[in-house]
């Protein structure tokens, strides 16, 4: 009685979380049969949903910031550099382990063999960059031109094919919103060597992510050194970080509720299910390699480095696996890791400052697993015999398209370009398995988010000795004010 009591205690965000979604399913369920809702009454209907959305967004940025510069501002620079080797090798370690796992699994399922990409409906649209546009993207996100835009932007290149009868305008086009700096470049493209294309580099809503913790990184090095002149922007970025923690807190309680209506919303929402008969296959495959990646792999690597009960320490993390499983981004999910990986795991906070910010961005195990499996099914639907250079080529631009892909909702799904056009697969057949990307990329999501919160613990642990010498050298000691 009394020990029940206790679980219930300690427990009770989780307990209702999970009552909600439970409620959110038949609440969804009841109104697809029954409700006869416009398409605009399902968009007032998940309005709660969308509420906590912004919410969550909301307390990105002063989370990333305050998070990141004081994470690095604590540790010694000798010591930073360990701990995010450490961080970056894990991070590294655990991708190429889920492509692999990726590939095994779709080369021996062969999902894609016996039906024909015909069969499938080609809807959505087009995507128009390629591998290089990609990857220079990435590194121009590392280096925004202006901080404050960063906060809202994002650099995207986009490509636009020149008619031959028109001539190239020089002038800067408007694009949405924004102007747009327009570089005439004649490149060659890889199907057909005659066409010209300009870059188009324009700026699209969300978070710049990894501009800012590029810049945060060296900023907290920065007055981390300056000693006594930088106090003050320790203690400033400290105290940000207490009270956007105590925000977190507040967002928490009406975390519930916002879920209950995001899955009842989506329930309604979908209007193929037929799809995923068809399609079935292909996603058994995905989740049964997320599946064994989280149940099977982390774990295991947890066991050996750390020696604790990894399901356990998974345990600890539940209400933010079950947030990354309702909103499918993970960097909006940060909030709800950090508190699970400080309040309810205990890992230090001088780890989790900076292994989970920048897991959150650039370490999705389960993104990784997605895109492999995701580009092998298309080469099988266009029956396409892939080798072994192929294979690499897949596993190695899948690990760098999840390093790319923004941790909000069906990144992966964009960044998949880069892995088919590197193995010649016709770009615009991310729309074969568009239709049933949204459930995916939840499951996907879950993944990348166990994958950061292992690492906390697994980073921690390898960390200790460097952790306990500073605890006894420094005065200030931030890990538990
Ligand atoms: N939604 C995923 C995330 O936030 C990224 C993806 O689309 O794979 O982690």
């Amino acid at each position: 009685g009394c020990d029940c009591k206790r679980i219930l205690k300690n427990n009770w965000l989780l307990i209702t979380t999970v009552v909600a979604v439970v409620l959110g399913i038949g609440l969804g369920v009841l109104v697809r049969e029954y409700g006869k809702l416009s398409n605009l009454d399902k968009i007032y209907f998940a309005f709660p949903g969308e509420i906590l959305m912004r919410m969550l967004k909301l307390i990105i940025l002063p989370l990333i910031v305050s998070s990141m510069i004081t994470g690095v501002a604590a540790l010694d620079s000798s010591v930073s550099g360990k701990i995010g080797l450490r961080a970056v090798v894990y991070y590294f370690c655990t991708t190429v382990i889920a492509v692999i796992l990726g590939i095994v699994l779709v080369v021996s399922i062969k999902p894609g063999v016996s039906q024909s990409a015909d069969e499938i409906d080609r809807t959505g649209s087009t995507p128009e960059v390629t591998t290089v546009d990609a990857m220079l993207d990435l590194l121009r996100n590392m280096f925004p031109e202006n901080l404050v835009q960063a906060c809202f932007q994002q650099y995207k290149t986009k490509r636009e094919e020149l008619k031959p009868s028109k001539e190239p305008d020089k002038n800067s086009t408007v694009e949405g919103n924004y102007t747009i700096d327009l570089a005439l470049l004649p490149l060659a493209d890889q199907q057909n060597k005659s066409k010209e294309y300009k870059i188009v580099g324009l700026y699209t809503d969300g978070v710049n992510v990894l501009g800012l913790i590029v810049f945060c990184l060296v900023f907290g090095i920065v007055i981390g050194k300056m000693g006594e002149k930088g106090q003050v922007l320790v203690d400033f970025f400290n105290a940000l970080n207490d009270a956007t923690m105590q925000i977190v807190q507040i967002i928490m309680w009406y975390m519930p509720v916002g879920i209950l209506f995001l899955i009842a919303g989506k329930i309604i929402e979908v209007n193929d299910w037929e799809i995923f008969r068809k399609l079935g296959l292909y996603m058994a495959t995905v989740l049964s390699g997320l599946a064994i990646h989280s149940i099977v792999i982390l774990p295991l690597i947890y066991l050996i480095i750390v020696r604790k009960n990894p399901f356990h320490f998974a345990m600890g993390m539940a209400q933010a696996l079950l947030t990354a499983l309702m909103i499918s981004s993970s960097s909006a999910t940060l909030p709800v890791t950090f508190r699970c990986a400080e309040e309810k795991n205990r890992i230090d906070k001088r780890i989790t400052r900076f292994v989970l910010p920048v897991g959150a961005t650039i370490n999705m195990d389960g993104t990784a697993l997605y895109e492999a499996v995701a580009a092998v099914f298309i080469a099988q639907l266009n029956d396409m015999n892939l080798d072994v250079g192929q294979i690499v080529t897949i596993s190695v631009t899948a690990t760098a398209a999840s390093v790319g892909a923004a941790g909000v909702p069906q990144a992966g799904l964009v960044t998949m370009v880069i892995v088919l056009s590197a193995v010649g697969l016709p770009a615009e057949d991310v729309t074969l398995i568009i239709a049933v990307d949204w459930l995916l990329d939840r499951f996907r999501t879950m993944v990348n988010v166990l994958g950061d919160a292992f690492g906390t613990g697994i980073v921690e642990k390898l960390s200790k000795r460097e952790l306990e010498l500073m605890d006894v050298t420094s005065e200030v000691n931030i890990a538990n004010p």
